[in-house]
């Protein structure tokens, strides 16, 4: 059933339990997320990215979350939300589509500019009814980093005196600050600096988004949740599951030409690995 994400948000905070948030890309990924939820009586978000909006349009996507949440996921909350929005074109276009929700990255923007850009979305959506998260500090990904230099993520990480600014300036509803989890999934590097999180926390009240979350090791996670995290975003993991599904599945039976059969198993190994999360995040049976 969809509602609007401060319902979810707002018993994630009283409840101390964060909510995942699953980017899917098309109608099997969207499936495995919300039956999943069903199945667990979780609530959940369901993202996409400008990836995404690229490969299906907003419409499309926006139609098959939507219709999928009526028919597969009645009995729990369901909220749309776009992660990494770049672009106003496309923030206004999700808004349109009935998200209730909305990333705005400017963390590629210097400090100053970054809180009048995040400001000036913050400023439209909220006229549209809808949360806006913002991001501050750079969190890596596989594209910027060499893995031998991991040691020097902190420079990049959020500064917990800039935190406080930015998000009283931007008047941003959820906050994702960089504070040790990469996107895409790393070995043995990734580390949450929860006594850099606690510190955010001290002045800094709204729920917090752990971006980057696949790879970090189930402890981190729970103390994050601890330490003010509402919402978990899980990207690459649900990919890898897809499609390391979807490898076995094709060389087991190279005669098989029914996609209708063959990404069945994907979208089990996905249910797999988000059941999992919704364990680890406590939002199991909280819908
Ligand atoms: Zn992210």
């Amino acid at each position: 059933m969809l509602v609007h994400i401060k319902e979810i948000i707002q018993k994630a905070e009283e409840g101390g339990y964060a909510v995942g948030a699953f980017n899917t890309f098309n109608l099997e990924t969207t499936q495995a997320i919300l039956r999943t939820a069903e199945e667990n009586k979780s609530p959940v978000i369901i993202q996409i990215s400008e990836k995404t909006i690229k490969y299906a349009s907003v419409k499309v996507i926006a139609e098959i979350m939507k219709s999928v949440a009526e028919v597969e996921a009645p009995n729990v909350p369901v909220a749309m939300h776009i992660d990494h929005g770049k672009s106003m074109e496309n923030i206004k276009a999700v808004i349109e589509n009935g998200f209730t929700s909305v990333h705005f990255d400017g963390s590629e923007f210097e400090y100053e500019e970054n809180i009048v850009k995040t400001k000036e979305a913050a400023e439209y959506a909220h006229e549209k009814g809808c949360f806006v998260q913002g991001e501050l500090g750079t969190i890596v990904g596989a594209k910027n980093i060499n893995q031998n230099e991991l040691e020097d993520l902190s420079e990049l990480m959020t500064k917990p005196e800039e935190a406080q600014e930015f998000v009283e300036r931007t008047e941003i509803d959820t906050f994702a600050p960089s504070v040790g989890a990469m996107h895409g999934m790393f070995k043995g590097g990734e580390k949450i600096d929860q006594e850099r999180l606690k510190k955010i926390r001290e002045s800094v009240k709204i729920p917090f988004v752990l971006h980057g979350a696949s790879g970090v090791a189930k402890e981190d996670i729970k103390e994050a949740i601890q330490n003010g995290v509402r919402v978990v975003n899980i990207d690459t993991r649900l990919r890898k599951e897809f499609t390391f599904a979807l490898r076995e599945t094709l060389a087991q039976d190279i005669e098989e030409i029914d996609a209708r059969k063959f990404l069945v198993p994907s979208i089990e190994a996905m249910q797999k690995a988000i059941k999992e999360k919704m364990d680890l995040f406590g939002s199991t049976n909280k819908a």
